[in-house]
């Protein structure tokens, strides 16, 4: 008996997971120069493909585990137990690769901690298709969807929980073969591990059940939008939430209005990150609350940023005030999103912020001039204009590294090149089954 293989993974630019694997014996010799990967596969599309890319056939990085964001899947329904650990790249002396995507978010949270002496609490929800052979799925938020997938909601629990993520809520969401599971927060790089846990987590214990769990923000042209909202406060060291201040606006603090502030000026090029599919523009439209428009208010589900408040006493809002960012579904890495979010908050607080406009009613039923006025505009409709807004934005222009920026710019063309060249629904069966 050996106690089987522990896959190495990491999350590419492309917003998938990619692994190699080793017998889990020799794991723990893999802690200090890891295993070699050719930095060319961090060209490639979630399609297969490799997309021009400044790396040649020597070149390579190290996938190195880090011992700490180990997950293991308990056995189930035949399946024995998965073992896996998250990587950071590195370079061969060590240092580490300018374009590993959890490396983006580490020097982003080094710099929030240098600059605020806060760092990031976040989770994100998951919101999925499931799909089967046989499977008629039963109307959206209904006891009877639930029941139908009861087990298999069961199971994941279980999962999840042995996987170290923490589920918040497991339930039927509105579209027909819809479901959600959101978990409860982790600081820093960690809400990004538990992210990459809970997608492999969900897809795996699906794959067991017979089912596919698909994230994709738009599964055909009518479907409902499956969306990766991700919940932001702002935490010191000891775990201290700083981002309620009952006298601020939406009961903001300074700290939490700077941020917000920041985020809402880059958001444009920011959904080039959080939004990064052709197909992420057919959810992203007014009226179906995965919002259309850059705008802020308390508990408005289509702005980009709701302000979602902690319910109870003051100690429970001081704890529980967060803010959601809602543009941004599961193709997005989980890594470059926070990485991203974190840099433009910071950008916001750097240049002192500005003034917050509260809107308190949808968006698309405002006027022109009422839109204007309050600073309210519509994000980009489409990839191509996200990754204009992208390269036109000071901020998301400059946070990659060169080559990052270019191999991530090349295959995010690459898709609308391939998107453009597909017929009828085969996009959405693209990124369905991609994703
Ligand atoms: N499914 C919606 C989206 O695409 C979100 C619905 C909700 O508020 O949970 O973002
Ligand atoms: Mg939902």
């Amino acid at each position: 008996m050996t106690d089987g293989v522990t896959y190495l993974v990491w999350h590419d630019l492309a917003g998938t997971s990619r692994t190699r694997g080793v017998p889990t014996a020799n794991l723990s010799s893999m802690t200090a120069t890891g295993l070699g990967w050719a930095c060319a596969g961090q060209a490639l599309t979630a399609f297969g493909s490799i997309v021009d890319n400044p790396w040649g056939p020597m070149d390579e990085v190290r996938q190195v585990p880090d011992m700490e964001a180990q997950f293991t899947l308990p056995p189930s329904r035949g399946h024995g137990a998965f073992r896996a650990v998250i990587c950071d790249t590195s370079t061969s002396d060590g240092a580490l690769w300018d374009c590993c995507g959890r490396g983006f978010l580490r020097k982003a949270l080094d710099a929030l901690k240098a600059e605020t002496g806060l760092t990031l609490m976040a989770s994100f929800e998951h919101e999925f298709l499931l799909t089967g052979e046989g499977y008629v799925p039963s109307p959206g938020f209904t006891l009877a969807a639930a029941m139908q997938k009861s087990e298999f909601l069961d199971d994941l629990n279980t999962a999840l929980s042995h996987a170290g993520v923490r589920p918040a809520t497991l339930e039927p969401e509105y579209g027909d073969g819809q479901y959600e599971v959101s978990c409860k927060p982790d600081i820093g790089l960690r809400a990004a591990d538990t992210c990459l846990i809970a997608r492999e987590t969900i897809r795996e214990v699906a794959r067991r059940h017979g089912l596919t769990a698909s994230f994709t923000p738009k599964p055909a042209a009518d479907a409902v939008g499956n969306g990766a909202h991700v919940h932001m406060s702002l935490v010191d060291e000891d775990g201290r939430n700083h981002t309620w201040d009952p006298s601020g606006p939406m009961e903001l603090s300074e700290v939490a209005q700077k941020f917000a502030h920041g985020i809402l000026a880059s958001v444009d090029g920011l959904v080039a990150i959080t939004a990064p599919s052709p197909v992420s523009y057919y959810r992203l439209a007014p009226h179906s609350w995965s919002c259309g428009y850059r705008a802020i208010g308390l508990q408005n589900r289509e702005a980009a940023l709701r302000v979602t408040p902690g319910i109870g006493d003051d100690a429970a809002k001081a704890k529980g005030h967060n803010l959601e960012f809602r543009p941004c579904d599961g193709t997005a890495s989980p890594y470059l999103v926070l990485g991203a979010l974190i840099m433009a908050g910071l950008a916001g607080i750097r240049s002192g912020g500005g003034k917050l406009t509260e809107i308190t009613c949808d968006p698309l039923d405002m006027t022109d001039a009422e839109r204007e006025a309050a600073g309210v505009t519509r994000l980009p409709t489409s990839l191509e204009a996200a990754l204009q807004a992208f390269q036109d934005d000071p901020v998301t222009a400059t946070m990659f590294s060169d080559d990052m920026r270019d191999v991530y710019l090349g295959i995010k063309r690459w898709e609308i090149e391939a998107a453009a060249a597909m017929e009828g629904d085969q996009v959405f069966h693209a990124y369905r089954t991609a994703y």
